[in-house]
């Protein structure tokens, strides 16, 4: 049986890139994934890819509609919250505006998703929360990601913290920091850069010592191990996946 046989498990941002990589992943190992982002016809796509997925849209921002669809659609043994936004830039061109929205997205999704799956997990004593964050975060310090690496960094403080209250009672929660990973939403930051695309790629795979970006189905990899049993004694911990770019 697979690796995931008789987990359910809930995903954000299940749309494209990570997200929907991942979704894939926990449902050939046996998951039963209820797959959320705000973009339905990509969901109504990826539904059609495996029995295993349900598709329901969701935007993270809405402490509502999460508290409905895990009041509906729980309990989950898996929470992989994926769903991020990038905001370019250094502190000087940060407005309030970019600042609160990074938190919103990036963070208070994350408080509220956490918070809405746990009872369910607590009662039947186990479970696995997995939170992206990324290496430009509190890992590295990242030209040009001023309001998103803080973020980031808070989603590691976020993780320790619920796995350090909830250690003692099945509960694990661990973070993944991947480096650049080759994504629908890089391929626009690529295009926003403006200019020449194929060097605007090229910087980008400039930064990486391995020569090449990440592959989404890599940082899969490590979302399925951190789902299933196998990693049964890790929690608190922060996974990076960055073909050697923090090293
Ligand atoms: P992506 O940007 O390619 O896809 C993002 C998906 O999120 C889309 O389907 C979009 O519809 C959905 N989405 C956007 N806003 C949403 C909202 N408010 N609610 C629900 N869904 C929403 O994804 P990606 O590049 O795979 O990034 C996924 C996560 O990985 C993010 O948290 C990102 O910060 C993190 N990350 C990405 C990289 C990278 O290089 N791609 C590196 C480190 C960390």
């Amino acid at each position: 049986s697979g690796r995931l046989s008789g987990k359910k498990a809930l995903i954000t941002a299940a749309g494209a890139g990570i997200g929907r990589a991942t979704a894939l992943a926990f449902a050939n190992a046996g998951a039963q994934v209820l797959a959320t982002d705000i973009d339905a016809q990509a969901l109504a796509s990826l539904a059609a890819e495996h029995a295993s997925i349900t598709t329901q849209p969701l935007d993270v921002t809405r402490a509502d509609d999460i508290d409905a669809l895990v009041n509906a659609s729980g309990p989950f043994d898996v929470l992989f919250n994926c769903a991020g936004f990038v905001h370019a830039g250094t502190i000087l061109d940060t407005d309030e505006t970019g600042w609160r929205r990074s938190f919103t997205i990036n963070v208070d999704s994350m408080f509220h998703l956490c918070k809405a799956v746990l009872p369910g997990m607590l009662e039947r004593g186990k479970g696995s929360i997995i939170n992206m964050s990324s290496v430009a975060s509190s890992v590295k310090g990242v030209p040009n990601r001023f309001a998103y690496s803080t973020t980031k960094a808070a989603v590691i403080g976020l993780t320790r913290s619920i796995a350090a209250d909830f250690v003692a009672r099945g509960v694990r929660c661990n973070a993944i920091c991947p480096g650049t990973v080759k994504t629908p939403s890089l391929g626009d930051r690529v295009r926003a850069l403006g200019g020449d695309e194929a060097a605007n790629w090229q910087s980008f795979i400039a930064r990486q010592p391995m020569g090449r970006l990440g592959e989404p189905e890599e940082i899969a990899a490590l979302a399925l191990y951190l789902a299933s049993d196998e990693s049964a004694f890790t929690t608190g911990t922060i996974h990076v996946v960055d073909g050697g770019w923090s090293n």
